[in-house]
């Protein structure tokens, strides 16, 4: 069988040093939500890890339809690798197995080539995926996507469509508006931003295509924090999908084509920095000289561009933050997503931003570091299994009786906010950058 799995191989062999480093000990187990939810040690790391490795040196052939299942229930949220003593990289052996898959498998099933349809046909160009999202766009704002979102004999997929459609309003802010201050406040903060921040630095905004098409609102917050720091910000009107929803499902090809095009777009922009505010991108630009490594016209450019990438909490961190002189009284929790905490290592900054805004209390979440199940489009793919891992998400959060629980992920915002509005509770989602841009309000 040796050979039939090439970028496995390919992966094995130059990360054996650390895949032979793997001591067995376990440590991953507990921290590995599809452990936590299933028990089994195939959908633990470690047994994944032995999957993938008995493959690889023949014990196992590659088409065993279990070993497809174990990989394709692993969220990729990357938890174990933060938890491994050995800094066995898990999640580029994952990917790596999950495109092996992929190359070697016709999807059987609708939901897969829909899949395959959607990310290599529709989700490579600016324009289509503005079409794709129009009807999304219309709906929103109708009253009957929430008589939809409810409707009982809708299948769970559909119905789960329209829940995460609804997660994607702007949030109510109306009452948590800052109290009202005196202008020599206001003033005072003015004077002081522009003695703190002289220069107007440009900074480029990755939007996101979800974000771009679904999450304006938490741009424009984002835009405005940056400007309140003194930035100019360059809106990379002409970006494409950064890729990572291709390598979690496979298609590498499709992602390292999506790569090429934003470093040539992000070069011709002449910003410093290229700032974005969603996690899952985040974690994919970051990882742009790997994803090119093989190309020589782009390996060294991906890597330069890899480095000037910020999660725009660890960049206001960078410069040093300035909250706004208006105190907005809410309590506040914050989840960390996967693909900051555990895939960019960005784990104190956004807390670290929470505690210092005027007026807000700050409740840690147990398990905050833990997969909320949205993982991409998994919550589609496996719904329930990824309702239980939420579940256990929201119980958590429902013990802080925080009344904002913010985050950092379009994804994870879209799979909380839904699973609070399913259950009923009077508790705002929102991204952090919101609640940052309100006490400049
Ligand atoms: S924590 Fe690391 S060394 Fe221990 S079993 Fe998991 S992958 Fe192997
Ligand atoms: S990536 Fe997440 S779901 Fe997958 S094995 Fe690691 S901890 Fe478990």
């Amino acid at each position: 069988m040796i050979g039939s799995m090439t970028a496995l191989n390919h992966m094995i062999d130059s990360e054996m040093d650390k895949l032979r480093a793997c001591v067995h000990c376990g440590l991953c187990l507990n921290v590995c939500p599809t452990y936590i939810e299933r028990g089994d040690e195939n959908d633990s790391p470690r047994g994944r890890l032995y999957l993938m490795r008995a493959v690889a040196e023949g014990r196992l052939p590659p088409t065993t339809s279990a070993f497809a299942r174990h990989i394709d229930l692993c969220l990729g949220c990357r938890a174990c690798e933060t938890a491994c003593p050995a800094g066995v990289r898990y999640g580029r052996l994952w990917e790596a197995v999950r495109a092996d898959i992929a190359a070697r498998q016709q999807p059987v099933h609708l939901i897969g080539r829909f899949q395959r349809f959607v990310l290599n046909r529709l989700f490579v160009s600016r324009r289509r995926l503005r079409w794709l999202f129009a009807p999304a766009r219309v709906l929103r704002r109708s009253v009957l996507l929430d008589r939809l979102a409810r409707m009982p004999i809708l299948p769970l997929r559909l119905k789960k469509v329209f829940m995460l459609l609804l997660a994607t309003r702007p949030p109510r802010i109306e009452r948590f508006r800052p109290s009202v201050q005196s202008d020599d406040v206001r003033e005072d903060h003015d004077a002081d931003r522009t003695t703190t921040f002289p220069t107007r630095q440009a900074v480029a905004l990755f939007a996101g295509c979800v974000g771009r098409e679904l999450f304006d609102h938490t741009n424009r917050a984002t835009i405005k924090v940056l400007q309140e720091h003194g930035r100019r910000v360059i809106n990379l009107k002409e970006h494409v999908c950064c890729g990572a929803l291709h390598v979690h499902a496979g298609e590498v090809e499709t992602a390292r084509e999506l790569a090429r095009k934003n470093i040539d777009i992000f070069e011709l922009s002449r910003g410093e920095t290229l700032i974005t505010n969603i996690a899952g991108c985040g974690a994919m630009l970051k990882e742009y000289g790997e994803l090119l490594a093989d190309d020589p016209d782009y390996r060294r450019r991906a890597q330069s561009f890899a480095r000037r990438v910020r999660d725009i909490s660890e960049y206001l961190m960078d410069i040093g933050f300035r909250p706004g002189p208006r105190p907005v009284n809410v309590k506040a929790t914050y989840d960390a997503p996967c693909h900051l905490f555990h895939a960019q290592r960005v784990t104190k900054a956004p807390v670290e931003l929470v505690r210092r805004l005027p007026g807000v209390t700050f409740i840690p979440l147990a398990e905050a570091h833990v997969c909320c199940g949205s993982a991409g489009i998994y919550n589609l793919i496996h719904p329930q299994l990824a309702g239980e891992i939420l579940h256990r998400k929201l119980n958590n959060v429902r013990r802080t009786g925080a009344d904002v629980l913010l985050t950092g992920n379009a994804g994870c915002l879209m799979t909380l906010q839904s699973g609070v509005i399913e259950m009923g509770w009077d508790i705002q989602v929102m991204h952090l950058i919101e609640l940052i841009a309100l006490t400049y309000e």
